[in-house]
């Protein structure tokens, strides 16, 4: 086995992502010699020590970070300014922090600014995850495969990135290095406005007349039910996805109306030529992501 990264490992917000990663840390060994689990309530810290998938835990951030070598951000991002603010005076020098959120110019924004001197900011996202949170959500190959997107700000210690960089290789993932503000309209396309989506069509669902909404349900086709399942995933983290990625989503919202627009147009007036090659479109791209090994 190789040596672990990180003397100490502490993890900040342990649900589906952070307990993916402390479940992988504890059975491998080579990713810290120490685990140390924070979350928001007790709660959780107990079941985290009841799942056995932390060496410790604290309820209080700044206890958690001290004399780790490699701290991770792994709550809501809308959280994350807060905590920053909590654990900064308390970072080891030389440590190292980075983050799994799904927003990366709102978590450079928010954090960079508080990080000491001498300590390594390498902001991360790992394009991976369920509709499923909190702790027991987590599971040891839920990043194999998957990319993992980092986004140093310019001047980042390289020692650093390729740090953080091996520790997803060791969790499964492949890396690329992209730049914030590419991540957030890349995300924006093919992660948050499919949720935003979801979201919507289970509220016009919902908003049905009740007689049609019972039917909506006990009919729901195939269509309706992968929507259901988007739509099931943790509010708090999505309602801070959306509020941190809004100039992205916004536009990438508008270039979709448009599109859907010309959609209805064509259903309108019978332009089957222009159904059928959109449909044609949607079905390479995914054979694509198929033969990408990403569907
Ligand atoms: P989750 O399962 O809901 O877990 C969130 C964790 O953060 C919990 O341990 C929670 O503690 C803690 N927390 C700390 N401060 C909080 C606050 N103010 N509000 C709510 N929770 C707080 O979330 P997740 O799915 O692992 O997502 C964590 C991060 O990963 C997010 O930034 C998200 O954008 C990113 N991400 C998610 C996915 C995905 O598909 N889910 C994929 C990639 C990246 P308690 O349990 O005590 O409340």
């Amino acid at each position: 086995m190789p040596e672990p990264l990180f003397r100490r490992l502490a993890l900040i917000g342990i649900g589906l992502i952070g307990s993916s990663v402390a479940r992988i840390a504890m059975q491998n060994g080579d990713l810290a010699s120490e685990i140390v689990a924070n979350a928001r309530t007790q709660r959780t810290l107990d079941r985290v020590m009841e799942l056995g998938i932390a060496d410790r835990v604290e309820f209080d951030p700044a206890k958690a970070v001290e004399g780790a070598d490699c701290v991770m951000l792994c709550a809501p991002v809308g959280a994350y300014a807060a905590l920053a603010e909590a654990i900064a005076p308390h970072l080891a020098p030389g440590a190292i922090v980075t983050d799994v959120g799904s927003t990366k110019q709102s978590v450079i924004r928010d954090v960079g600014p508080l990080i000491p001197e001498g300590v390594h900011f390498v902001p991360g996202h790992p394009m991976a995850g369920t509709e499923y949170s909190g702790p027991d959500a987590g599971f040891l190959t839920l990043f194999d495969g998957r990319w993992c997107l980092l986004t140093p700000p310019p001047g980042t210690d390289p020692e650093s990135v390729e740090k953080v960089a091996e520790l997803w290789r060791r969790c499964g993932s492949m890396i690329e290095i992209m730049e914030p503000a590419h991540h957030d309209r890349v995300v924006a396309i093919v992660s948050h406005l499919p949720h935003l989506l979801a979201f919507t069509i289970c509220g016009t669902a919902d908003d049905l007349a009740d007689e049609s909404r019972q039917q909506v349900l006990k009919f729901a086709a195939t269509g309706f039910r992968d929507f259901t399942r988007i739509a099931a995933s943790d509010p708090t983290m999505w309602r801070d996805v959306f509020l941190n990625n809004r100039e992205a989503l916004l536009e990438m919202l508008a270039r979709f109306t448009e599109d859907a627009q010309a959609m209805g147009r064509a259903v309108r007036w019978g332009d089957g030529a222009y159904i059928e090659d959109k449909i044609l479109r949607g079905r390479v791209i995914r054979q694509t992501l198929i033969e990408l090994k990403q569907a």
